[in-house]
């Protein structure tokens, strides 16, 4: 199981390590790998990654599964081959090579890319398709039969519709289990209280028609999952913290005496149950982290937010209230519609939010997903959110509100390959042998053009 990201997001990363769990449970062998943290330096040293478990070098297992989270994460996977002396590319690879097969997070909105290095794909939840891939390659030496699993693709074999699997609701909830003393990050187990949303945020993929909805685990349930040794729960979920039971499952977790973390917080949810930011903080969590989507009221119901200034002013009083250190906002910028009136809205909001509470506004250049009402819409332009990034900053000059903004380049980047196909995969492999800057990407993919994405290979 190899994850083209270094150690610790393989580690924060629940399905992953649920996967994991699966296929060793079901009586596999299996070891796991990361991107080294210092790819320039593996490469110069030509270090191969090892497994974890046995100190194998990846390019000698016979198969290998990945789960890539999102579009970038295509450039560790191709660095991670290159170090282990895979061809990328499937066609390059020959018999004596590995087969791989690929899932994860990013086969729920544009799997497409992944298809040039993929000899099979799992689409959506992996939990029941899993072992027959796995258990199926090593009894006829080919992936062919993926094609017939729920959610399976093999690329060879060209498009074709693809519907993502829905794992039975007997497998939930996800935990980690690859939990020693020795691993960092060891001292948290997570769990997912619930699976799915609700919703139907139009940017989000994991809005209401995916897999039918929210799909939630009792407290119950949940208490009896975590082990004793446990220090710390971190709490999982696409809308976690609509789970009408959170209150007493947090009460419960930290009555026990652990900490606690939770992986997404609605704002609304915060302003109306003001135990859970109480219990948050008496668990240990001490950056309220809520998300308000788009720069302004005007916005945010356009994208069917649901979140209103009232709820994010009642977020800051809670922050204040139970001393965290800092109310983190996220955001994106550039949604479709934006105009700098909004900007100026979200300047003089920000400011009524830092009165009350220290703020950091997390920013995000929005990128239109497959699978979302917001698909085809156009990226705003690098230029264009750099210059409303500064007119945020110029606005907030002096108040304590931080802006941390992502890269509008990378964001680009993202942008096509998240509406980009196969050739926009192959970019990504020329990318990262150019070197991987900028200039290498925009060249890597202006070659591979405006390419349909063949989207009748997802449904
Ligand atoms: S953004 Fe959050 S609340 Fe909205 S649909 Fe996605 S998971 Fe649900």
């Amino acid at each position: 199981m190899a994850y083209p990201s270094p150690y610790r997001a393989g580690m924060s990363s629940l399905g992953y390590q649920w996967i994991c769990t699966i296929l060793a449970e079901a009586g596999f062998g299996v070891e796991r790998v990361f991107l080294p943290d210092d790819v320039p330096a593996w490469r110069s040293a030509k270090l191969a990654p090892l497994s974890m478990e046995s100190h194998t070098p990846l390019g000698q297992f016979p198969v290998i599964a990945v789960s890539v989270a999102y579009e970038l994460e295509l450039a560790g996977l191709v660095e991670l081959l290159r170090l282990a002396g895979v061809p990328p590319l499937r066609r390059d690879r020959g018999p004596g090579h590995p087969k791989i097969l690929i899932g994860g997070p990013l086969t729920f909105s544009n799997p497409l890319p992944c298809a040039p290095f993929a000899d099979a794909m799992l689409f959506g939840e992996a939990e029941d398709v899993v072992v027959p891939a796995i258990a199926g390659f090593f009894d006829t030496g080919s992936f062919e039969h993926v094609a017939g699993l729920a959610g399976g693709w093999v690329p060879e074999t060209g498009a074709q519709a693809v519907v993502v699997a829905k794992a039975d609701d007997t497998l939930l909830p996800a935990r980690s289990r690859l939990w020693t003393p020795e691993a960092e990050l060891t001292n948290m187990f997570l769990l997912e209280g619930e699976r799915g949303c609700h919703r139907a945020c139009t940017f989000c993929v994991m809005r209401r028609s995916t897999n039918g909805g929210m799909r939630l685990v009792t407290p119950d349930r949940l208490m009896e999952l975590i082990p004793a040794e446990a220090e710390r729960v971190g709490l999982v979920g696409a809308a976690i913290s609509d789970h009408p039971q959170l209150v007493g499952l947090l009460e419960r977790i930290v009555e026990s005496g652990r900490g606690v973390g939770i992986s997404s917080l609605r704002a609304d949810r915060v302003a109306l149950k003001p135990e859970i930011p109480r219990l948050l903080r008496l668990g240990g969590y001490s950056t309220l982290t809520v998300a308000s989507d788009a720069a302004s009221q005007r916005l945010r119901r356009q994208l069917s937010k649901g979140t209103t200034e009232a709820h994010l002013l009642a977020c800051a009083e809670a922050a204040k209230e139970h001393h965290y250190r800092v109310l983190k906002v996220y955001m994106m910028l550039g949604v479709p519609g934006e105009t700098d009136e909004d900007l100026d809205e979200l300047v003089e909001f920000t400011r009524k939010l830092a009165a009350i509470h220290p703020v950091a506004l997390g920013i995000a250049p929005f990128v239109p997903k497959f699978n979302t009402p917001l698909d085809r819409q156009p990226f705003a332009g690098i230029k264009v959110v750099e210059s409303r990034l500064e007119r945020l900053r110029a606005g907030l000059k002096g108040v304590r509100a931080e802006v941390r903004p992502t890269s509008a380049r990378w964001a680009w980047v993202e942008y096509r390959l998240a509406q980009g196909g196969p050739l926009a995969g192959e970019a990504v492999m020329r990318a990262v042998d150019e070197g991987g800057t900028f200039a290498a990407w925009k060249r890597a993919l202006g070659e591979a053009g405006d390419e349909d994405a063949g989207r009748g290979a997802v449904a």
